[in-house]
């Protein structure tokens, strides 16, 4: 009874996001081809109709293909649920391997396999004939596939073990496993930070320390500035796959290091660079980084809890199309069924975390306004914008859910009145 109620609700869920995802894709794209006969007039003088367009183009491309990831998501959902995949994969797993650990760990390993490779037509698609037509790919063929490989065993060096903990906490610590569960993923989240700039990422691309001394010069002098310690200037050869730039600042504690790439390096000029990262480091200095993980332990706690719940549920099982075995374990399911139903119920819930998230942007902005400049912030954005090929136009409700960033046009508004306010009352001084 509650078993069928539950499927109910989940089915209405998926639909209820389903369609609310389709009808924000396609405001998008109204929104989008609606102005993308002319450059808005804040920034008619920096970026020239050609671009404009070509960044309508690739908005819109992006968000069709999307929107087709979507259907096929929720039709890969239901086969692994509801019309008995997950069940059948189970069953032929826990005859090969037995009722055991074995049996988990295959369960987990065969599902993450079979999803990454119903995803792979995908990202091919998107790498070489998406980002290719707009000239953003810079990756081989050669690179794609290394790159799967290394992440599919840089995974499983990984990922096995600390599921095999997982698990293990899951079946022998007693009713409050989740807590210590949350203590070990916690702890293992902490240390990813400070090994992933020094190990992982350089298995991925390489990283040399920033050479031009009057560039370095400039940047150490913002630093002191604003007073912040690093380990390390680095330059990304991001090139080698794509024509995007960013720069990011990783790292924690004495691993901290700030990484441009190539590409933003030799797109903007020296004071410009000093912005972006005068932005970057306003998160930092403003704590911003620390919150986010703080608020992504509390959050992680919760899913556990609920998780410690759901998982003595029946009804949780055979509500998703699993009927729980009684001689093997069902905590690798609980935890795959848990990953596939949740996104499902808290996709409503997008919008606060990216109201948190644009209100940090708007403070970065301003810290960087503070002790680099608001005018050369401008002039980098409208610089990452054009490359980019971000849409300055996004429909406002569908970038309320999807961007982490404000729109180009709010922050760039928000940057000007403080660049006019810091002139006028430098005159009046
Ligand atoms: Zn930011």
């Amino acid at each position: 009874m509650i078993s069928t109620a539950f499927s109910v609700l989940f089915v209405s869920f998926l639909l209820l996001t389903l369609v609310l995802q389709f009808w924000l894709g396609s405001r998008h794209i109204r929104h989008v081809l609606q102005h993308r006969a002319q450059v808005p007039a804040e920034f008619a003088e920096r970026i020239p109709l050609a671009a404009h367009q070509k960044a309508a183009d690739y908005t819109v491309a992006k968000t069709k293909l999307g929107m087709l990831m979507l259907v096929l998501n929720a039709i890969v959902l239901i086969g692994f649920t509801l019309f008995g995949g997950l069940q059948w994969l189970a069953v032929s797993l826990v005859k090969l391997s037995g009722p055991g650990m074995l049996y988990q760990l295959s369960l987990l390993t065969a599902f993450a396999l079979i999803t990454s490779l119903i995803d792979l037509p995908f990202d091919y698609y998107k790498q070489f004939v998406l980002e290719e037509k707009f000239g953003f790919n810079k990756m081989s063929k050669g690179l794609f596939f290394g790159d799967m490989l290394k992440s599919t065993l840089l995974g499983a060096a990984i990922g096995l073990p600390l599921i095999w903990v997982m698990l293990m906490l899951m079946d022998k610590s007693g009713a409050l496993w989740w807590l210590y569960a949350w203590i070990f993923w916690s702890g293992f989240q902490l240390l990813m930070m400070v090994i992933f700039p020094t190990w992982i990422a350089p298995l991925f691309n390489k990283f040399s320390p920033l050479e031009d001394d009057s560039l370095r010069a400039r940047i150490e002098g913002l630093m002191q500035r604003v007073g912040f310690a690093s380990k390390g200037l680095f330059v990304m050869d991001g090139s080698k796959r794509s024509a995007h730039g960013n720069a990011y600042f990783s790292g924690f504690g004495a691993s901290k290091r700030i990484v441009f790439f190539d590409t933003l390096l030799s797109r903007l000029s020296a004071p410009e660079i000093e912005a972006v990262l005068a932005h970057e480091l306003g998160h930092f200095k403003l704590k911003h980084i620390v919150k986010r993980i703080c608020v992504m332990f509390i959050i992680s706690l919760g899913f556990l809890a609920l998780l410690g719940f759901l998982k003595q549920q029946v009804w949780f099982f055979t509500g998703l199309g699993v009927d729980p075995m009684l001689l093997a374990s069902n905590d690798a399911m609980a935890l795959i069924l848990f990953m596939l139903s949740l996104p499902i119920f808290t996709f409503i819930l997008s919008p606060l975390s990216s109201i948190t998230s644009r209100k940090h942007e708007f403070e970065a902005d301003a810290f960087a306004a503070k002790y680099s400049s608001a005018d050369d912030l401008v002039a980098a954005l409208v610089k990452l914008y054009e490359d980019n090929a971000s849409t300055l136009t996004p429909d406002p409700l569908h970038s309320a859910f999807y961007d982490s960033h404000p729109p180009a046009s709010v922050r760039i508004g928000k940057l000007q009145l403080s660049a006019t306010a810091a002139t006028t009352s430098g005159a009046i001084a």
